[in-house]
């Protein structure tokens, strides 16, 4: 019998789940190896539980998503989160740093309806998940041999390494350097192919941070660019702000205001 894989979402766009969908020349010769056995993106029938690999896209936003992700867990033998959302909470985990009250949902025509808790929260902070993919969205030769590895018995290896490194592999001129301009290449894991700096912008961090990012360091040179303090706190409260080297840096930044 095949192993059961599940892909399954919470808060999210689908738009990791979708670069599985995209992996087109990969997707028969996973099929037959796995048995895509929940899949409501790709397929309508769903086998139930418990399977051995569990792909969860999104964050935690609800106390609905919070019970299910419970069972999700006790159902899985291994857990992966993929993107963003599920490692970091995604974009909407902006609203950690608000309070949703009633006013603001003043614009919903149901609000009685809307269960959104003031947070939204990465996976790993209700339990421990196997692997973490990252990305938004993530990259399909990632999460393949994430994949890969996981049905063959070895521990998947991505890169801890930043994105300067691909960046300077690649060899396109440095946008800070060259041309005074704000990336987050140095603070950020590589695994995008530097793909951001290769078109002449600077990399705003979708694969969050690295492995032991110096942030010490990143935000002197954000300074030395010309960023306010707001203009810090703003480019590092991104898709991943919320991951703890951006938290614990952004909070200081606003903690040390006058
Ligand atoms: S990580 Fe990005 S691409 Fe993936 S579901 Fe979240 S918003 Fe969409
Ligand atoms: S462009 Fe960005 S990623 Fe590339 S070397 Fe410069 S800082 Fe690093």
């Amino acid at each position: 019998m095949k192993p059961k894989l599940a892909v399954l979402k919470f808060a999210s766009c689908d738009g990791c789940q979708l670069q599985l969908l995209n992996a087109e020349d990969e997707l028969l010769t996973l099929a037959q190896v796995v048995d895509f056995a929940y899949f409501p993106e790709a397929r309508s029938r769903a086998e139930r539980g418990p399977y051995d690999i569990t792909l969860v896209e999104g964050s935690i936003s609800t106390p609905e998503d919070a019970r299910r992700i419970v069972k999700v867990r006790e159902h899985s033998r291994y857990l992966v989160t993929i993107g963003a959302c599920a490692v970091a909470g995604g974009i909407q985990a902006l609203r950690n740093w608000a309070d949703i009250d009633d006013d603001k949902l003043d614009n919903y025509p149901a609000r009685k309806c809307i269960l959104a808790p003031n947070t939204s929260t990465p996976i790993s902070e209700l339990f421990r998940v196997n692997f973490e993919v990252s990305g938004c969205p993530v990259d399909k030769h990632q999460l393949l041999g994430v994949i890969r590895s996981l049905l063959s018995g070895t521990r998947p290896a991505l890169p801890s390494y930043s994105v300067c490194m691909e960046c300077k592999g690649r060899g396109p001129a440095c946008v800070v350097v060259a041309r005074g301009e704000v990336c987050l290449g140095p603070v950020t894991r590589a695994g995008c192919g530097a793909i951001c700096p290769s078109m002449s912008r600077g990399c705003y961090g979708c694969f969050g941070p690295c492995d032991d990012p110096n942030m010490s360091a990143f935000t002197a040179l954000l300074r030395h660019l010309g960023l306010s303090s707001e203009e810090i706190v703003r480019q590092l409260r991104g898709i991943n702000g919320y991951l703890r080297p951006l938290r614990e840096t952004t909070d200081a930044i606003e903690a040390a205001k006058p």
